[in-house]
């Protein structure tokens, strides 16, 4: 089956046309991640000078920390044509094989969830990577062969919220490997404002850092926090978004003032009162608490680690003294005692 967002040249993806237009579309404009930008810009610089296509890189981070966008601004910059599709997208090693042999010389492909890929299609992307070929058999049976047909040279972005899960011979297969960071509220203040800008959003600093504060480090929250704080202030405060009427909307939407929501409170709650803090294994969580284990392990548990609300030892995930003030809870004495084993 063809993915419907694999496009030549333009990116569209299924966000909506606001999100599209802040987009950053230069490594300039890209906010933040500043180790992954200096090393890209210098072996984007070189790959120009020698006219020659960029090595394969993985990127990884949880989700909505511009992986995506990164992507584009690769394929900008080197003034090439993306095709973006994604792991679960390619069902087939026929359907992996056209998208290749469709490619440009140059072209960037970035492929999304690239750890969802099934094995023989993955096997497909081996010597595509490598050696820029893929191995098409012909007939069937006993008269079946395989012939050998060059790929133009690409550059394949692969995106994963999970670098552990990609098989190792996949992960070998990448020049370069960079994690994206959870941005610091002051980028995402920087995120925001242009945002702002580019909606005609008519907003304080001290609204916008507001907003920041409360995005959990990612940037497609942050984006969207603006889009529904500005549809408040339009209602409730003739549009304008103060440090005030941040508050009130976020408060509204049950986002707590470090941009804990329903969900992240419910998760902490339930370890607290049910199992004293922890060590709480990710299943038993998942089952206490009625969300995915994988959406626990992906969205949720980064942004609470960063915070240092919640430890990962080997026997599950604990709650450290921080969460317990945040929650309000007293910590009982044999919490207590659970951290200090661990340290
Ligand atoms: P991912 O692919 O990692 O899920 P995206 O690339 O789709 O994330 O990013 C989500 C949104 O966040 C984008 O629409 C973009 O506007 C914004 N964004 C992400 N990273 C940045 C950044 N570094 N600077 C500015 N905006 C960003």
């Amino acid at each position: 089956m063809m993915d419907e967002r694999l496009m030549n040249g333009t990116y569209l993806s299924e966000d909506s046309a606001v999100e599209q237009t802040l987009r950053p579309h230069t490594l300039r404009d890209y906010v933040g991640q500043k180790a992954v930008k200096d090393s890209l810009g210098i072996y984007i610089q070189a790959a120009l000078s020698r006219h020659d296509a960029l090595d394969h890189m993985l990127l990884y981070g949880p989700p909505g920390l511009g992986k995506t966008t990164l992507a584009c601004i690769v394929a900008a910059e080197m003034g090439q044509n993306i095709r973006v599709t994604s792991g679960p997208a390619i069902e087939r090693p026929g359907d992996l094989a056209s998208i290749l042999s469709n490619l440009n010389a140059g072209d960037v492909l970035f492929i999304d969830e690239i750890h969802r890929l099934s094995r023989q299609v993955e096997e497909v992307l081996y010597p595509a990577m490598e050696d820029y070929a893929i191995d098409i058999m012909i007939g069937k049976g006993p008269t079946a062969r395989s012939i050998r047909v060059d790929l133009p040279k690409f550059t394949l972005v692969g995106a994963t919220t999970r670098a552990g899960q990609l098989s190792a011979p996949l992960r070998d297969r990448f020049g370069m490997l960079f994690r994206l960071e959870m941005y610091s509220p002051e980028e995402l203040c920087q995120i925001v404002e242009r945002s702002a800008g580019i909606l005609g959003v008519d907003a304080d600093p001290d609204g916008l850092l507001e907003i920041a504060r409360r995005s959990r480090g990612t940037p497609r929250i942050a984006n969207r926090m603006l889009k529904r704080v500005r549809d408040f202030a339009e209602v409730r405060a003739g549009g304008h978004i103060s440090r005030e009427v941040a508050r009130e909307a976020l408060a509204l939407l049950d986002v707590d003032e470090l941009g804990l929501d329903k969900v992240d409170r419910n998760m902490l709650g339930t370890m607290m009162d049910k199992f004293s803090g922890g060590p709480v294994g990710l299943d038993t969580l998942a089952a206490t608490t009625g969300e995915d284990a994988v959406t626990i392990e992906d969205v949720y548990e980064p942004y609470l680690m960063q915070l240092g609300f919640l430890m990962r030892t080997p026997r599950g995930r604990i709650c450290t003294p921080a969460a317990w003030a945040h929650m309000k809870k007293s910590m009982p004495a044999a919490a207590e005692e659970q951290i200090r084993m661990e340290i």
